[in-house]
Formats: structure tokens, sequence, C-alpha cells
């Protein structure tokens, strides 16, 4: 059972930035958190960015509308626990989100888990 938290830095600062609370990312954290309760493959899932730091396709990335987050995949010792991951949470999210799996194989991979471009969450937060 992983818990869910915030990216901090070396002098242990939370470096993530939630500038405004959404649907879209309250959904995107529930999700997350309800994936990572049934986690056994990580100690803690951990959110590396949502409204800050800098995303490709700026301004129009998803991160900067307050419907995206990040998330450290190099956590995850085996791909195999990846993907399960990835795939539990894009099933909990359903067809609305966009789930992937992004910088394969660099220092910067992580997961990016959006609302849908184009589209304006409305569905439930849980
Ligand atoms: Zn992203």
């Amino acid at each position: 059972m992983a818990g869910l938290k915030c990216k901090v830095n070396a002098k242990g600062r939370v470096t993530v930035r939630f500038k405004r609370f959404t649907r879209a990312n309250l959904r995107i954290l529930t999700a997350v958190y309800e994936v990572a309760e049934k986690t056994t493959s990580v100690r803690d899932i951990v959110i590396t960015s949502a409204n800050d730091g800098r995303h490709s396709r700026r301004p129009l990335s998803q991160h900067y509308k307050d419907a995206a987050v990040d998330i450290r995949t190099h956590s995850f010792r085996r791909v195999e626990a990846r993907r399960r991951f990835q795939g539990a949470l894009t099933h909990e999210l359903g067809p609305l989100f966009y789930v992937v799996y992004e910088g394969r194989g660099t220092r910067n991979a992580h997961i990016h888990v959006q609302q849908r471009k184009g589209t304006t969450y409305t569905g439930k937060l849980a």
C-alpha cells in the first residue's frame, strides 16, 4: 500500500506547485491515490510536477491549465511494476484522461497524466 506525496528538493522543500485546484487535477489526484493504495511495489508514489517547471508546448501544455500532473517512475524498480501502475491508473481514470510514459530511457522519464485536450472535465471526483 503506497502513499502519495510531492517531490522535495535537497532541503526538504516541496517543489511541486499547484496554482489552482480544478475538477481535472483533483480527479487525477484522487485516482492516483486510489491506485497507490493498491500498489505494493514502491513505498510512495511521488508527484514531481503540476503547474510548474518547464513543460513541452508551453504555454499550451495542460500543466499550465491546472489539468495535468507528472509522476516519478524511477522509484519503480521493475518495468512490469511501472506498467501495472500505469495500466491501473489509465483504467481508473477512463477515456476522458490521457496517461503516457514520457522520456523513456532518460533521467526525465515520468508518467504524464492529463485531462484530454479540448475537454473540460465535469465528471465525478472519486
Ligand atoms: Zn507532464
